[in-house]
């Protein structure tokens, strides 16, 4: 597959739920490195990739709050959750052989590197794939305002947000069999009809700083490529 590839950097951004496979928690083995090893696929390519993993598939701040948890120290055990995940996925992507550096925007470096924006800029030059955990570092935020964060201050050419489903639909698709996919939004469509795309913080970040997101899905084996030649695959948002 000697397509020519449209993206030199981009931002990945895969929810903590996608690392799950069919358990209803946690990380999957099997699941990871078959996530990783597109990751890795396309790395060897020569793309530039930052990665931004949720960490819905441990702990939402949200959840736990309904339960009683204080809401900032739930998102505090959120934000942890997607180290954790940071951490299971740089291993499976050293396993395939891929470089890479979890960096956190909270820190605690005996685990990962501090975030710190030029020294990420500069992994990514070398190859490495940088994967940038803690989301923003403070609570009410969510990895998606993270990743457009992310993808903003790295420069990357077009955030890339996986789903289990093919894009952005007027209704549910798994509930609707008549739902109609999306082939592009503009961010304000997005925003007003409340298409569940990502939250409006991280709709509104890429907007005002015009970096293109494009909705797909990951769990198609070879799309994440696909998606890097050009191919209109899923929905975009620009
Ligand atoms: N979180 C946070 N600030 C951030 C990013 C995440 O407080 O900048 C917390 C929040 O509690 C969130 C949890 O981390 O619910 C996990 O992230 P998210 O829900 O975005 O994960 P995903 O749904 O992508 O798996």
């Amino acid at each position: 597959n000697q397509k020519k590839l449209v993206y030199r950097r981009i931002l990945l951004k895969i929810s903590g739920e996608a690392l799950m496979g069919d358990a209803d928690y946690g990380i999957d083995p099997a699941t990871i490195l078959r996530v990783a090893g597109e990751i890795h696929d396309l790395a060897e390519q020569g793309v530039e990739i930052g990665l931004v993993i949720g960490g819905g598939n441990i702990f939402r701040g949200a959840g736990l709050a309904q339960g009683g948890i204080d809401r900032v120290t739930g998102d505090h055990m959120g934000m942890l959750a997607t180290v954790i995940n940071a951490l299971a996925m740089q291993d499976a992507l050293e396993k395939l052989g891929s470089q890479c550096r979890v960096m956190s925007a909270l820190k605690i470096n005996q685990v990962s590197e501090d975030y710190i924006r030029r020294r990420a800029v500069r992994h990514l030059e070398k190859g490495r794939i940088v994967l940038f955990a803690a989301g923003t570092g403070n609570p009410f935020f969510t990895t998606d305002s993270a990743a457009s964060l992310r993808a903003i201050e790295i420069g990357a050419e077009i955030m890339l947000k996986a789903t289990k489903v093919d894009g952005v639909y007027d209704s549910d698709p798994m509930k609707n069999p008549d739902a109609v996919r999306y082939e592009k939004l503009s961010y304000d469509e997005a925003i007003v009809k409340k298409l569940g795309v990502m939250d409006t913080t991280a709709l509104v970040l890429c907007r005002d700083q015009n970096v293109p997101v494009r909705v797909f899905n990951l769990f198609e084996p070879g799309n994440l490529l696909r998606v890097v030649q050009g191919e209109a695959i899923g929905t975009l948002v620009e």
